[in-house]
């Protein structure tokens, strides 16, 4: 079983991976979407999960692979229906993870009114950095989210620019699946994904939390 780590060493195996779609404008934007009412809520399963200096390997159903860095928030205490104004209490640590998404294979299944797990939960769709502990930062939507490939900047946004903040996706989540310790959150990815190529070297950064280097094999 996959496990996501805290800094300080503390250990949770990892539960539900829950994502938010769609949760910045210039990103809705770049794909052509419609900005959605609620949330775009879909999950990863745990076996999706990789780790710093590990390889992603694109599955051969796809020619498009693209990367969504994103805030992750990792999950330290049980809650149902948790007003906004708890939210952050629920929060273990934050870290940086990478959406990784088939993105000819997601617009397949999207046109055709299908869930989207073959583009998004496949094995190694899920890099995952460690986390800091939750009071180690200030705001969690006032982070910067950087991405480069081979060193040239893709992505560089601000969680400042999310449509709905993190302790309103945590409420809103929690009032249809019971969040547990180990559960981990992804947030939405700013604007910049771009697709990836066996070779390419993958880095996520969120300055002052968190650190991911990738590959693609
Ligand atoms: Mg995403």
């Amino acid at each position: 079983m996959k496990h996501s780590r805290l800094t300080t060493g503390q250990e949770y195996p990892i539960g539900k991976i829950l994502c938010i779609g769609r949760n910045y404008a210039e990103h809705i934007r770049e794909l052509g979407n419609e900005t959605p009412e609620a949330p775009v809520i879909f999950m990863k399963p745990g076996t999706s999960v990789i780790y710093e200096g590990e390889e992603i390997v694109i599955p051969p159903y796809s020619r498009e692979c693209h990367h969504e860095a994103e805030l992750a928030i990792l999950i330290g205490k049980e809650g149902k229906d948790i007003p906004i104004e708890e939210a952050l209490e629920h929060v273990a640590g934050y870290g940086v993870a990478i959406d990784l998404t088939l993105r000819d294979v997601q617009g397949e299944l999207k046109k055709k009114g299908l869930p989207w797990e073959i583009a998004k939960g496949f094995d190694t769709a899920c890099p995952l950095s460690d986390f800091v502990p939750a009071a180690a930062v200030a705001d969690p939507q006032e982070l910067r989210i950087r991405l480069t490939v081979n060193g040239e900047v893709r992505q560089d946004g601000s969680t400042s620019l999310m449509i709905h903040s993190v302790a309103a996706i945590i409420s809103h989540m929690s009032g249809i699946f019971t969040l547990e310790p180990g559960d981990v959150i992804l947030t939405g990815t700013p604007a910049g994904v771009s697709a990836i190529k066996s070779g390419d070297r993958l880095c996520a950064e969120i300055p002052g939390v968190a650190t991911l280097r990738v590959s693609v094999r």
